[in-house]
């Protein structure tokens, strides 16, 4: 098996097809298998080729092509720093100072006087995001993108013929820059687990190799929080059974990583060894579309609700319209002032497809909460159950017609529930 041809190896540098030197981690020597008993790919998931691309600082970084000004300056995209908004992204040089991504503004603020607040603009992100997957689906057509600015790529096969991985990571990185002007960091692994954990070990504008026989020794040493599926709780669970690192994991047995983890357990027992065996997804299926805003202030009034939800509801509405989707489950997401957070949800065969028929069924599940009677924080709608538009059986509706998408009809249907 010439596995070693898949991934670069000391004797084959990296092309500098790049303006920009490639810094190249290589997990250090590769151990031969014992002569007369060649190591062989035993699983699908040894042969394996993934690549995890994940730009550098996105947001961030497209604000800072668009206005040079703000180069170099400790930048953070996100909500009002005055207000309660968070950060959405910061610039590596906001990161010196201690901020990051999901932190309240304010605290950002108190951390870095000195930083440049700017506006998330979603549609150029999105604008810049459909630019590099076109870049990745043009390497192979198994790509999962995890958001705008990250994906798997699964090149085992691929439409450009190459065999090494690391060099179409190359070829992926080199392009995105020449494309976009923006760097990107890349891991290449046999899996999807250490692809990841690949990418994000050399950021900004870096790429690492983990080949597969050296994925056992790297996953031992690495700190329980870097894997996948471990939050906060997991990792505090860990600790507490004395699991740390990598190497820890390995002292328990599938069946005790259960008993500790349930369904996660055979998934932790698999990547202590370097095994992950979850597929390259091209097109895995969203399971819901929603919108949600944290308020200014917090709010009693209904008519400052009803004003918040057709603001919610008519956005919601346009996604689903230019998406051609439904779903046939509603859920109205509140928050309360104490941060008790509450879903109330109607499922309706006939779907949710535009914003008349999310208007239609809001006094219904509004009723079913305490608005008007708590003070709210954040208030979202999402709709759940997505399938085509054509996909379901013409229903006929009865749309009753007091909800045409103005204020003052939703006022008075929301009230006429109360
Ligand atoms: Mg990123």
């Amino acid at each position: 098996m010439q596995r070693d041809a898949a991934y670069l190896t000391k004797n084959e540098p990296a092309r500098n097809t790049c303006r920009f030197q490639y810094r190249i981690v290589l997990i250090p020597s590769p151990r031969k298998a014992q002569s007369g008993t060649p190591e062989t790919c035993s699983t699908m998931t040894d042969c394996r080729k993934i690549i995890h691309v994940d730009m550098d600082a996105f947001f961030a970084s497209v604000e800072e092509l668009d206005n040079p000004r703000l180069r170099g300056l400790p930048l953070i995209v996100g909500g009002d720093p005055d207000g309660r908004g968070v950060v959405a992204a910061c610039s590596y040089a906001a990161r010196t100072f201690g901020v990051h991504s999901a932190m309240p503004c304010a605290r950002a603020k108190r951390l870095c006087p000195q930083a440049v607040f700017v506006r998330p603009r979603l549609d150029r992100y999105r604008e810049v995001s459909n630019q590099i997957m076109l870049i990745f689906r043009s390497c192979t057509e198994l790509v999962e993108p995890l958001s705008l600015d990250e994906a798997y790529l699964d090149v085992s096969r691929n439409h450009l013929g190459e065999r090494s991985a690391t060099r179409i990571a190359e070829y992926v990185r080199a392009r995105i820059f020449r494309e976009t002007g923006l760097t990107a960091s890349a891991g290449v692994s046999c899996n999807k687990f250490l692809a990841k954990i690949a990418s994000g070990t050399k950021k900004p504008d870096g790429l690492t190799v983990i080949p597969p026989e050296e994925a056992a020794g790297f996953v031992a040493s690495l700190p329980v929080r870097k894997f996948f599926g471990v939050g906060s709780a997991t990792e505090r669970k860990m600790q507490a059974a004395g699991i740390h690192t990598g190497a820890d994991l390995l002292r328990f047995s599938v069946e005790e990583l259960i008993q500790l983890f349930g369904k996660h357990g055979r998934f932790f027992h698999g990547i202590a060894r370097g095994i992950d065996l979850r597929p390259v997804l091209a097109h895995r299926e969203r399971k819901s579309l929603g919108t949600e805003t944290t308020l200014h202030r917090d709010i009693l009034e209904m008519e400052a609700v009803e004003a918040v939800l057709l603001e919610l509801a008519t956005e919601l509405g346009q996604d689903l319209t230019a998406r051609a989707i439904c779903g046939k489950t509603l859920t109205l997401k509140m928050r309360y002032q104490d941060f008790t957070t509450i879903t109330r949800s109607c499922t309706d065969m006939a779907g949710f497809s535009g914003t008349d028929e999310l208007l239609a069924q809001l006094p219904r599940l509004v009723a079913a909460t305490e608005a008007g009677r708590r003070r709210i924080r954040l208030l979202g709608l999402s709709v759940s159950n997505l399938l085509p538009k054509n996909a379901l059986p013409r229903i006929p509706k009865q749309l009753s017609l007091p909800f045409s998408g103005q204020k003052h009809d939703l006022t008075s249907a929301l009230k006429g529930m109360g």
